[in-house]
């Protein structure tokens, strides 16, 4: 779920007798939920998340998402895998769209000129994965335009509801951004026809961010503003941030160690959390049980109240611009030695890209409209992020 802790992130990870820690921006702390480590982009816990879940898995998953195939190593995580902007924009929309692929398609109908509908697109969409986890997806990658590596998209005054994810490789060679609001799904690729470094500390959150925000202002213009709506097989619970447990009295006004300067500070960690019927925790928090128990490193070092205007109340707010960087090759001097195979020979394998920059756009496929749901309808964009 959103709230599951990712542990032992300090760790290097183990792959047999290879020893391997991957390169992680300015993301920080031991322990981090799957919905912060998303927010922040964080390295370490992708790789954790994918060998947790198993390599095997995931990209068959990827496969039927349509990105195609990946390659089998750890670094996939970090996005060693070669894929079109086209595939992954349309894998996006299935976040969008129930968990549904569509399939790009640049002709959807023809008509004569007495409106007889001479040709119509038949393309249906495929199954990916399902509506809850699509939308849980969806919740945890509105945080990242709210308050994470997208937030750029809010100091541009882009104030839709929408979701996305950043993405930088190796050396600032591309940077991604793939976003959506219920209505459109737009992706970003910044880069050249032959890699090579678009500009130093290029990460995504700079160069592909503000060209995805400067395109939605413009084609979500007439768009009403408007969330996807939760699915009945999806419950929200009070849990603590910190445990991912179910929040107690103790949680809402627990001591917390600032990493940034050292103070304590009095503050709730409880937030509203989105499950899966059936995963939500059973067992209460006890980080907060024991009066005087401080608890810190857990947080990271950018903790700070929450942005007014985001979905979930209580989410953490921006950290840096941490991007998926991939780590080095290993060299050996450094306490690290070389992984089963390489990532960058998978990074440097069919290098085709037409223009400098492309942006894909297509329409997901209009539902009927229906009122809210029974959860909190998510405020408004009303105020800028407060972070960097
Ligand atoms: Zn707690």
């Amino acid at each position: 779920s959103p709230a599951t802790m990712i542990n032992h992130l300090d760790d290097p990870v183990l792959i047999g007798r290879v020893a391997w820690t991957p390169e992680d921006g300015h993301s920080s702390g031991s322990a981090m939920s799957l919905r912060t480590a998303l927010r922040t982009s964080s390295n370490r816990a992708a790789v954790r998340l994918l060998l947790h879940v198993g390599i095997a898995r995931t990209v068959r998953y990827a496969k039927t998402m349509g990105i195609g195939d990946v390659p089998s190593v750890p670094s996939l995580a970090l996005g060693s895998g070669e894929v079109t902007l086209q595939a992954m924009t349309a894998a996006y929309a299935a976040f969008a769209n129930h968990g549904l692929v569509p399939r790009p398609t640049l002709i959807r109908r023809v008509e004569d000129r007495d409106g007889h509908v001479l040709y119509a697109s038949q393309e249906t969409p495929v199954r990916a994965i399902r509506d809850t986890t699509a939308f849980l997806m969806s919740t945890m990658l509105a945080d990242v335009v709210n308050a994470g590596t997208g937030a750029g998209a809010r100091r541009l005054g882009f104030t839709l509801q929408a979701a996305g994810k950043t993405g930088t490789t190796n050396d600032f060679n591309d940077a991604w951004f793939i976003g959506y609001t219920p209505k459109l799904v737009t992706g970003v690729w910044v880069g050249f026809d032959e890699p090579r470094m678009i500009l130093p500390n290029g990460f995504a959150a700079e160069v592909a961010v503000p060209v995805w925000a400067k395109f939605m202002k413009v084609a979500t213009r007439n768009d009403r503003p408007e969330w996807l709506e939760m699915p009945s097989g999806v419950v929200t619970v009070k849990v603590c941030r910190l445990s991912g447990l179910l929040a107690t009295e103790a949680c809402k006004n627990g001591e917390v160690i600032n990493g940034a300067t050292g103070q304590i500070d009095r503050r709730s960690t409880v937030y509203t959390e989105y499950f899966a019927r059936g995963t939500e925790p059973t067992a209460y928090c006890e980080a907060h049980q024991t009066q005087g128990v401080r608890v810190a490193g857990l947080l990271g070092a950018e903790e700070k109240p929450p942005a007014p205007y985001v979905d979930l109340k209580a989410i953490a707010p921006p950290g840096d611009a941490a991007e998926h960087r991939i780590a080095p090759a290993p060299t050996g001097t450094s306490g690290t030695v070389e992984l089963i195979e390489n990532p960058s020979t998978a990074m440097n394998t069919t290098k085709k890209r037409g223009f400098w920059s492309k942006v894909f756009r297509w329409t997901v496929k209009d539902r009927p409209n229906q009122p809210e749901p029974q959860r909190p309808p998510p405020s408004p964009p009303s105020k800028k992020p407060s972070g960097r």
